[in-house]
């Protein structure tokens, strides 16, 4: 069967325009026989590198496309805002591509949408493939006389015609097929496809109408996905052009094909860079991780009995690091946090498996020694690590602009960048958009405003209360409202910038990406997971925890500095009784349920309280009551009990299963921690493979007799087995 390449269409990411998922289009691209697809969205090239990734998967190239705007001068701000479609013949022209994309959305060129000028439009490379768009084409809204018509017309690759049987349209493919044989240009066949269905269309129509965004005559304007056959039959019956001038348009889609290079993401992790290379950072960090130690030690932070523990361990994760080449990554973070500090800001102590890094509380990145706490390195990093860093940090609020505006300084805003996120419409969403837009339909159709509106405001608001006691049943009770509902659901709608994530990246983010404009500061235009599924940066996640803002309010009350773990007094009496009085500022005590567990264990240093901490989530019930009254708990011998001894005997943390395996069983650590994750993805072939050394490992530390040695290790590796689901980290 004959097919054709669909290069002008529009997915939910042409948000508000459009209510269908690309992947929709992916799918019937394939089954139609498509080679390719491009996804023209409005304005900017939302999420792009996941519809890659969607057309990779398929089977079928994906070509970097936009459909944008253009104005005929930057100089005085005129909302013309025409419609050009533009795509990436290599990747040169995706880089171009994003540069130009991203220079329409700088303050100087935006103006309702982001734009770029003639101009700019006219100096592109032959890298961007263009077309003239739909009606909206200069081509078609300006006069043939205007100075600029044939230099612009001169510009496009291809002419574009769309088969709609509307009488504007029909003139303006006349004028393109007259333009074509004057210039040589090719026609080439546009769809302008905004929906994948005809039911997905009125869902569309839903959409528009609810933002009171209808386009009038829109009605004349097939814009839902259509087959070889019926993309025919649409010129056919426009009757504009002769059949072997639209067959030969249609067929100039699957020219691009050929024109366009396959687009190749480099996946590979991007650490960035600080002093000009890697190598140059690596020198660098060793070096502050040596001084800042030493500072340490000589200041007493460290101990002199934790010296050689903390050597040793130093020795090993700079090893880690290197092999990683993280070095640049924990470089840069303990500069930041070092900044942040030194400005006076409160930073929050440790959050997640960083806390298990000696290299990271010498460099200041956290506030907890894990010598003093029993923290271990391996998970949060080992030496078969293909995840990228992640180091998450607690700030305040109101520090987190001069935070971010300070990373932009550091390291320039062309290799740093916020992140994109997106919104959808949910359940309760759909039914106030679906409800505005059938009022609105009602009020139409029966002329003025009436009391008996099915879906006036208040209605709307009782329909949802009934869907919120059951669903189903509302659902059929409301046939006309709920036919949109599965179309509706889950549609992004609108476009925001994440408030907690910066990309600091090694490489420029406006050409190899794209960025949009926020308030001064670049951000990608992409989100969390495309830029952690498709880009290899990095991300630099600053939270909110607001027990840190309470703290340092404390403190500036009573005039103290915020406070370093290793000037409080961890054992101070008083403080733990104290606690049992209430629960305010008690992070994640703060329910009456978790205050009560507290009450129960009593704890009496940071050991109990984290046993309680990991025995109120719902994954602690099986030893909740045990704990709480102290009971303590017996391993299968006495070298286990010794090791679990802070946790009452009980199995209650990752980190236990990896010290049972590393200190105990002596492997390394990230053996250790591959054999934890095994267990909790239920990997039994990997766990077996392991066992001999396992068991060789625990024996020659057991003075049992083996097979009684071999009896207790299996035993404990069955405990951690069943617990593994609801191990704490
Ligand atoms: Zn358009
Ligand atoms: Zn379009």
């Amino acid at each position: 069967m004959k097919s054709y390449t669909m290069y002008h269409c529009h997915s939910y990411y042409s948000l508000l325009d459009s209510a269908t998922k690309y992947q929709d289009y992916i799918e019937l691209a394939v089954r139609d026989g498509a080679k390719a697809l491009s996804i023209s969205e409005h304005g900017k090239p939302l999420n792009w590198t996941e519809k890659w990734g969607a057309c990779k998967k398929a089977g079928i190239k994906y070509i970097h496309s936009v459909e944008l705007y253009l104005t005929e001068s930057l100089d005085n701000k005129v909302r013309d805002n025409y419609h050009v479609v533009l795509m990436a013949r290599n990747m040169d022209g995706l880089r171009e591509l994003n540069e130009l994309v991203s220079r329409s959305c700088d303050e100087d060129h935006f103006y309702y949408v982001n734009r770029i000028s003639f101009d700019e439009f006219l100096n592109m490379s032959d890298n961007i493939i263009s077309t003239s768009a739909c009606l909206a084409s200069p081509l078609n809204r300006l006069p043939t006389t205007h100075p600029r018509y044939m230099e612009l017309a001169q510009k496009y690759d291809f002419l574009e015609i769309q088969g709609h049987s509307h009488e504007d349209q029909v003139l303006f493919n006349k004028r393109l097929f007259d333009l074509s044989k004057q210039l040589g240009t090719p026609l080439i066949a546009g769809t302008d496809t905004h929906s994948s269905s005809k039911y997905m269309a009125e869902c569309r129509q839903v959409l528009l109408e609810a933002k009171r965004k209808s386009y009038g005559d829109e009605d004349s304007f097939d814009l839902t996905y259509k087959t070889y056959p019926e993309l025919v039959e649409m010129f056919s019956r426009q009757a504009a052009l002769p059949e072997a001038v639209y067959l030969e348009a249609i067929e100039n889609t699957n020219r691009l094909v050929e024109m366009t290079d396959e687009i190749i993401l480099d996946t590979s992790i991007k650490y960035p860079i600080l002093y000009g290379t890697r190598e140059e950072d690596s020198k660098k960090f060793v070096e502050t991780v040596e001084r800042k130690f030493q500072d340490k030690l000589d200041s007493g932070v460290i101990s002199e009995s934790q010296k050689n523990a903390f050597r040793a361990s130093i020795d090993e994760e700079m090893r880690v690091f290197q092999k990683l080449k993280m070095d640049g990554f924990m470089l840069s973070m303990s500069e930041l946090i070092s900044w942040c500090k030194d400005q006076g800001m409160a930073i929050g102590t440790a959050r997640g498996s960083v806390g298990g890094s000696r290299v990271a509380y010498v460099t200041d990145i956290i506030d907890l020694n894990p010598e003093t706490w029993h923290t271990v390195f391996s998970r949060f990093c080992n030496e078969d690590r293909e995840e990228i860093g992640d180091i998450d940090i607690d700030c305040v609020e109101t520090d987190r602009p001069a935070i971010f505006k300070h990373i932009i300084d550091r390291f320039g805003i062309e290799k740093t960048a916020r992140v994109a996120s997106f919104g959808t419409i949910k359940e309760k969403g759909v039914i106030d958009e679906v409800g505005r837009c059938l009022s609105s339909r009602w009020i139409d159709m029966m002329g003025g405003n009436s009391s008996d509106n099915p879906y006036s405001l208040k209605n709307i608001a009782e329909i949802k209360a009934e869907f919120d006691s059951d669903p189903e049943g509302t659902k059929k009770k409301y046939p006309d409202l709920f036919y949109y509902y599965d179309g509706l659901l889950n549609v992004i709608i609108s476009q925001s910038v994440h408030p907690a994530g910066m990309v600091i990246s090694p490489i420029t983010l406006r050409d190899n990406y794209g960025v949009f404009n926020k308030d001064g500061e670049p951000c990608l235009m992409l989100d969390m997971e495309n830029i952690h599924d498709y880009t290899g940066l990095a991300k630099y996640d600053f939270l909110i925890l607001s027990t840190v803002t309470r703290i340092r309010d404390a403190c500036d009350l009573i005039g103290i500095k915020y406070p370093k773990t290793n000037e409080i007094d961890w054992n101070d009496e008083a403080v733990w009784d104290d606690m049992m009085t209430s629960n305010a500022m008690l992070f994640q005590f703060e329910s009456p349920f978790a205050f009560d567990c507290l009450k129960k264990m009593r704890p009496r240093n940071i050991f109990d309280m984290s046993l309680v901490t990991a025995c109120i989530r719902p994954t602690g019930a099986s030893y909740r009551d045990d704990l709480l009254s102290r009971k303590i708990h017996k391993n299968p011998s006495p070298i286990i009990d010794k090791l679990l001894e802070n946790n009452l005997g009980y199995l209650v943390y990752q980190e236990d299963t990896i010290a049972f395996l590393q200190q105990i069983c002596g492997l390394s650590g990230s053996a250790a921690d591959n054999i934890r994750r095994a267990i909790g993805r239920k990997q039994r072939d990997r766990l077996d493979a392991a066992m001999p050394s396992i068991l060789e490992g625990y024996c020659s530390k057991s003075d049992k007799p083996r097979e009684q040695a071999e009896q207790e290790a299996k035993e404990f590796l069955q405990v951690i087995e069943d617990s593994a689901s609801y191990q704490f980290g």
